[in-house]
């Protein structure tokens, strides 16, 4: 009786219904905020990489979502279009400086200052804000077990990675294994166990 589309798990509004593919030579998009005046843009050039379904509790979720969706552009390739005015740092201690707009509250991109972290250069976005559709879709899902820290009730985490795996998002509890064999990498350039 309940079809592909219909478990009750809820991930994310973007990828309950099925993951849709996006379009592998995407020239980029606007990100646009929730508010509905004054809204704030982002202009990205280009595709985003390594897209996500995202379970800590850090990113910004739209409400009633389990999970963020979030992706990376290079910084050069992100620039702030039309009332940045209205952009606020969420926490200025956080590895990753998330600019949300003061009067919806969306995240529109997250940056990375410090120049030792091993994903310096990379801006956080999220491709659900886009006004046109393109964007690589999410292809993994990660800090899985991180949704128990917003609340969520451990018993049920089966169903989640079940779940996830149906939508072809492999489920990881850090992050994938690229992303996490980059961090490795980097950590050992930096103590002169692999060549800088
Ligand atoms: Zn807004
Ligand atoms: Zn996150």
């Amino acid at each position: 009786m309940f079809g592909f589309g219909k478990s009750k798990v809820k991930i994310h509004p973007e990828v309950d219904g099925g993951v849709h593919k996006g379009s592998a030579n995407y020239a980029g998009g606007t990100l646009s905020c929730k508010c509905p005046d004054h809204k704030v843009t982002v202009n990205i050039k280009g595709n985003c990489a390594y897209n996500h379904v995202c379970g800590c509790s850090k990113c910004w979720k739209p409400e009633g979502a389990l999970f963020s969706q979030v992706a990376v552009v290079g910084r050069d390739n992100l620039t702030v279009g039309e009332n940045g005015n209205k952009l606020q740092i969420v926490d200025e201690s956080a590895p990753i400086q998330r600019y949300a707009c003061r009067g919806c509250g969306v995240h529109m991109y997250g940056r990375i200052e410090n120049t030792d972290h091993p994903f310096h250069g990379f801006d956080f976005i999220h491709t659900e804000l886009s006004t046109t559709p393109g964007f690589e879709e999410p292809k993994f899902a990660a800090f899985v077990s991180s949704i128990i820290e917003g609340g969520f009730n451990p018993d049920d985490m089966d169903g989640v990675r079940e779940r996830l795996k149906q939508l072809g998002l492999e489920p990881y509890d850090v992050l994938a294994p690229g992303l996490m064999d980059a961090i490795a990498t980097h950590a050992a350039k930096k103590s002169g166990a692999l060549p800088a």
